[in-house]
């Protein structure tokens, strides 16, 4: 059967044809024209009727117009497979298209980088074994939603995922098809975190718990046993004394810890002088130092200008030469030097201070910004030293190391990581250098506000 449009083309076509025709009769009849010129025109008209005819007939003929209908929608699919592609690829998230087969129809990159996948339309279930999401995914292509599935993965790193599988219904060649769409969140930081606040309320309730105990302890004793024993009440007293000491330091470190913490984003901009806050310090702590015999040897320019905040630039100075004087022997010497103007690599790469079986350890580093010039403190001291297997943890919170005693004032372990945060608000950096039975040396750099000169591209 005719297409009704093709007819009514063909019927306008021979209409037009057969009155061309009829004048050309009566031209011919009347002698306005030839019968040479009537033939031409007649032969003219006849083949302008057949070539419009056969082309209406081939662009409106049913087949033509049933190839022409897809061939026109994947067209415009074509056109925009690219841009959603690329939007799919700049996506942070792993997101995965899951066909009714099973297997992966589209992953962005980073999903192939999440899963390691080599190539796409491998089979889900051989890139994720996890039967809980494999699971949703089956539930999924057939039309059902699920609940998020969180799994964890121990190896080659402990990570937690977090996987939110949705039905979706695709038309396919006119046919509608489930397929599941899946997307995965790395939950690890949120989880590390979590549980870093837990170990943190969990370390500081013992440290409070341990002093809280003996003193309870010691009253108990002070009203039973020794009520009328005068020389044991004041030595017990003292002990008490030194115990709510233990616990005022404890909650001041706490303090100066979250206060440290809060503003720890936003970097100070007033310009100091570390030669005159270092000298400061060593004024302060100058009882400790004569109360152990040590002695004092520094090397301090006349000015080293730094960016910073003043009190806190103290807080660090003041916390690494207080523990060099706890954690090195009487009539030892304590060496305290400020260099201004230093290159980071200057300051880095410095030969080694001890003599020894020397370990180093970076514990912060500045955010790569070539061209800062440092200024630079460092605390040597002629102690114990600190193996290297403990100089990645000092500045964790409340780690002190097994076996070292500092005197009747027992650390609180938090002093290095008070240091380490007033550091990285700094945008400077802090590092340790130790050798067992030598001594040790910590450094700590802050930006001078000055850039190097071979820098600007200016000079
Ligand atoms: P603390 O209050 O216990 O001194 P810190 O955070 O300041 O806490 O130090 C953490 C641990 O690092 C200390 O307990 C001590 O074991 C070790 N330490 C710090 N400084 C020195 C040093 N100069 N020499 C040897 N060990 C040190």
């Amino acid at each position: 059967m005719s297409n009704p449009a093709a007819r009514i083309r063909r019927r306008d076509t021979a209409v037009v044809a057969i009155a061309s025709a009829s004048v050309l009769i009566v031209l011919t009849i009347t002698g306005s024209l030839s019968l040479s010129e009537t033939i031409l025109g007649s032969l003219t008209i006849f083949a302008l009727a057949s070539i419009y005819h056969l082309s209406v007939s081939i662009a409106l003929s049913p087949e033509k117009k049933q190839s022409a209908r897809p061939q026109a929608k994947t067209t415009r699919a074509d056109a925009t497979e690219p841009l959603s592609r690329a939007m799919l690829d700049q996506l942070p998230l792993p997101v995965l298209l899951i066909g009714a087969d099973g297997r992966i129809e589209r992953a962005n990159t980073a999903a192939r980088a999440f899963l390691v996948l080599e190539s796409e339309r491998g089979l889900l279930s051989a890139s994720l074994r996890q039967p809980s999401v494999l699971e949703a995914v089956e539930r999924a292509l057939k039309g059902k939603a699920s609940e998020p599935v969180e799994y964890s993965v121990l190896a080659p790193v402990e990570s937690h995922v977090r996987a939110l599988v949705s039905p979706l219904n695709v038309e396919i060649d006119g046919k509608f098809n489930w397929q599941a769409m899946l997307v995965l969140t790395d939950e690890t930081p949120l989880k590390r975190a979590g549980r870093m606040r837990a170990d943190f309320l969990a370390n500081a309730s013992h440290e409070l718990r341990t002093p809280l105990a003996s003193l309870s302890g010691f009253i108990e004793t002070l009203q039973g046993h020794a009520k009328n024993d005068e020389e044991a009440r004041d030595r017990f007293l003292m002990i008490m004394q030194d115990q709510t000491d233990r616990m005022r330091r404890l909650i001041d470190d706490l303090l100066a810890l979250s206060r440290v913490e809060m503003d720890e984003h936003v970097p100070p901009d007033d310009i100091e002088d570390l030669a005159i806050i270092s000298r400061e310090v060593l004024e302060f702590l100058r009882p400790q130092l004569s109360r152990r015999q040590m002695t004092l040897d520094t090397n301090i320019q006349s000015e080293a200008l730094a960016v910073g905040d003043r009190d806190q630039m103290f807080e660090v100075i003041q916390n690494l030469v207080e523990n060099a004087i706890k954690y090195s022997p009487p009539d030892s010497v304590l060496h305290l030097s400020v260099e201004a103007d230093l290159e980071r690599q200057a300051v880095e790469r410095a030969p080694n201070f001890l003599p020894g079986d020397i370990s180093k350890m970076t514990l912060a580093v500045p955010d790569e910004e070539s061209g800062t010039r440092y200024t630079v403190i460092r605390v040597r001291d002629q102690g114990k030293g600190i193996s290297r297997r403990d100089l990645p943890r000092l500045s964790e919170r409340f780690y002190r190391v097994g076996g070292q005693k500092s005197g009747p004032k027992e650390g609180t372990g938090l002093g290095l990581a008070i240091v380490k945060h007033i550091i990285n608000r700094h945008r400077g950096g802090f590092a340790v250098e130790s050798a067992p039975g030598t001594g040790s040396v910590f450094s700590v750099y802050f930006p001078s506000g000055k850039q190097s000169e071979g820098l600007n591209p200016g000079a």
